[in-house]
């Protein structure tokens, strides 16, 4: 099935699990910019060096920068029967210019699935996830401030998909098992 879908939510609402979940599902590649950024991070390349201290601090990479590597990134054979975005587009700009890279191909999103989860209960999931993976600059002001860009910057995008009549809202509270039975159940129904 070709099935160009969109994982939206709160930092901490569990995005990156379900989407690779929803990509074996779907047999679609899972392309995440956080995942990209952090790869070219590791890497220290050139990419990585001018990204480094902006997701440090919690901002948002530049739309320009941002939907350059995701047009690179949709033109690889893999995905151009379907993808799965996680963390792209994050801003109305990146929405546009997502459209503009899918109209040339005729194809435009099919589905968004938003992840729906309460601030309090995501910035104590991260929270413990520094902890535990040793993160130490993912500080509460941090993931604070992250929950602030998402609010701000993200946000509004729900409003936007909703209107196109592609929004799939879906409960992120539960066992990961829970959330993918609840995601894949309402996939399923639209995309049928
Ligand atoms: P994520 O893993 O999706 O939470 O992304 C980690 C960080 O990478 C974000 O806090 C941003 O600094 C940056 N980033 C990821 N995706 C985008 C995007 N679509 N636009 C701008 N910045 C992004």
């Amino acid at each position: 099935m070709t099935a160009r879908l969109l994982i939206i939510g709160p930092p901490g609402a569990g995005k990156g699990t379900q989407a690779t979940q929803i990509a074996t599902t779907f047999e679609i590649p899972a392309i995440s910019t956080g995942d990209i950024f952090r790869a070219n991070i590791k890497g220290q390349t050139e990419l990585g060096k001018r990204v480094q201290q902006i997701i440090e601090s919690g901002e948002l990479v530049p739309d320009a920068l941002t939907n350059e590597i995701v047009a690179d990134r949709l033109q690889q054979d893999d995905a151009k029967n379907g993808f799965l975005l996680d963390g792209y587009p994050r801003t109305v700009d990146q929405v546009h210019a997502l459209d503009a890279m899918l109209a040339p191909v005729n194809a435009k999103l099919d589905a968004v699935v938003l992840l729906e989860a309460d601030t309090d209960e995501v910035v104590a999931r991260l929270l413990n996830r520094a902890q535990l993976e040793g993160r130490a600059d993912d500080t509460e002001e941090v993931i604070r401030h992250r929950q602030e860009v998402y609010a701000e910057q993200t946000a509004p995008l729900i409003h936007l998909f909703s209107e196109r009549g592609i929004l799939v809202a879906v409960d992120g509270l539960g066992t990961v098992e829970e959330v993918a039975n609840r995601i894949n159940t309402a996939l399923e129904g639209v995309l049928s």
